[in-house]
């Protein structure tokens, strides 16, 4: 049986071992790596230390379905409204941009709650703190090592992490890049920022009229969501939950920066925004070295496949289309901004 790793348990990943075990002309054996402790990327949610069902979602607040993505894959959506996943986003978020046919939706059990899912259903062998280091070819073989423990052996590996983080990989690998296709990999670039997550005693109340809002006054905050009123719980037993986004000029300065200080820094910012906010009972800050891709130059449009304005996200929807058999052996294919390898003569 052919063994498949895929790099990353983010939604990337998630989805792509999805696909795969429903798609696979053949049973594969499929292996999730991620570096992280849980799974989510930057999809992730994280839980209030005193009470595990107070959550903020850390990294992507809502999905927006816009009417060309309807058109591409709205059996996906369905699927993830009709298992409650997924439900339409009606709380009020101030200054939110939306364009004609988009709709949004939010994840009540946390966005992290799509990727779990997806897992779930691939019925991967999911590993944390794996962090991938290496990957050389052995005897028609991918041989990845990560940081800890003896590497292993692939027929294929998918990865699904950030560019530069790929960029970063050891061994074979990075041999196997042509110059060509290294210029344009070196090409997309990310923005960079903090996200603080808070955590307060239930029965806080948090005073405002609206779920969440896009700050375009301050240097450093950009976003606020009111987390458990953005998915519509409110609880007398659940302590509310609040997230703070920072601009990209903060998230840039202070890149290098303590997490700590930084968290301070943002702290004294929110509580200039909303005077009177309660002291909370437990936080979580976030560094997003990677967060989101910026636009491409010229050169890299054409070898990404999508278009540049598509949200990274969509990116995952290439891996199902150009996924298939391949006949190459120790080929090497771009999938979006991600890129698969396969060491096999044929994709599964
Ligand atoms: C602050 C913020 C706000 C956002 N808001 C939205 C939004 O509202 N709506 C929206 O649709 N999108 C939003 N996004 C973008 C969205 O979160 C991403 O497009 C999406 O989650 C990317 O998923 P992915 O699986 O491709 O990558 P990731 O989620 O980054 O997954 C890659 C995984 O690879 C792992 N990894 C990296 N290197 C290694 C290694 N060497 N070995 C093993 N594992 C490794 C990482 O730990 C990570 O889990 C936001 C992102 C951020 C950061």
């Amino acid at each position: 049986m052919a063994r498949v790793l895929i790099v990353g348990a983010g939604l990337t990943g998630s989805l792509c071992a999805a696909l795969l075990r429903k798609e696979a002309p053949r049973p594969v054996h499929l292996a999730v790596w991620d570096e992280a402790g849980d799974s989510g990327g930057r999809m992730s949610t994280a839980r209030s230390p005193y009470n595990p069902q107070s959550t903020v979602d850390l990294g992507a607040q809502y999905i927006t379905c816009t009417s060309h993505y309807a058109k591409h894959h709205q059996s996906f959506y369905d699927d993830l409204l009709a298992l409650g996943i997924l439900k339409p986003l009606t709380a009020p978020i101030e200054g939110m941009v939306m364009k004609e046919g988009d709709c949004n939706f939010m994840a009540p059990q946390g966005i992290s709650s799509i990727i779990k899912h997806y897992l779930k259903e691939s019925g991967a062998d999911v590993c944390f703190r794996h962090c991938v280091t290496q990957i050389n070819l052995r005897n028609d073989k991918w041989e990845v090592s990560k940081e800890t423990g003896p590497p292993e052996q692939f027929d294929i590996v998918v990865l699904t992490m950030p560019v530069p983080q790929i960029l970063q990989l050891q061994g074979d690998i990075a041999n196997l890049i042509s110059e060509c296709q290294r210029r344009q990999l070196e090409s997309v670039s990310y923005s960079s920022r903090y996200a603080l997550g808070l955590f307060y005693e239930a029965g806080t109340k948090i005073d405002v009229p609206w779920a969440g809002q896009y700050i375009t006054s301050n240097p450093c905050i950009r976003f606020i969501s009111i987390d458990n009123k953005k998915r519509n719980i409110e609880s007398s037993e659940i302590g509310p939950s609040l997230v703070v986004h920072t601009t990209v000029p903060f998230g840039v300065t202070h890149l290098d920066h303590h997490t700590e200080d930084a968290e301070e820094l943002i702290f004294q910012q929110l509580e200039a925004i909303l005077p009177g906010l309660p002291r909370p009972v437990a936080t979580r800050c976030q560094k997003w070295r990677y967060s989101q891709r910026k636009c491409m130059t010229g050169s890299c449009k054409t070898a990404i496949s999508g278009s540049e304005k598509m949200p990274e996200s969509t990116i995952l929807w290439s891996i199902h289309v150009e996924g298939r058999p391949e006949t190459h052996s120790h080929g090497m294919k771009p999938l979006g901004n991600k890129t698969a390898f396969s060491a096999s003569n044929g994709y599964v």
